[in-house]
């Protein structure tokens, strides 16, 4: 998986097309991600107890296929390659400045 939790990424496709947004979970194996605040569905929670019933908003997870990573170096959205470095780690560098994105 080319995302990774608390990477900032670019939606390029669906209703939240054109926003960004911080990784907040990455489901590996339906190659989906949740990212803050994108893809956003209300939520009827019954009432509990002495409170009333209340609506909440949650994010649903999103194809990975529709977000672009942010490089953390050049600010941009980019594609990104990755590359062995020293200690035999791979670490993904940015097509658009060739900087190593953290
Ligand atoms: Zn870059």
């Amino acid at each position: 998986m080319r995302i990774k939790k608390n990477d900032n990424v670019l939606i390029i496709k669906g209703k939240d097309k054109g926003r960004q947004g911080e990784v907040q979970s990455v489901l590996v194996s339906k190659n989906k991600v949740v990212i803050e605040g994108i893809n956003l569905v209300k939520q009827h929670r019954k009432a509990q107890g002495m409170s009333g019933a209340e609506i909440v908003e949650k994010e649903l997870p999103i194809p990975v296929a529709n977000v672009m990573l942010i490089c953390s170096a050049c600010q941009k959205p980019t594609r990104v390659s990755s590359d062995k470095i020293g200690d035999g780690s791979r670490v993904r560098i940015c097509k658009n400045c060739q900087e190593v994105i953290e």
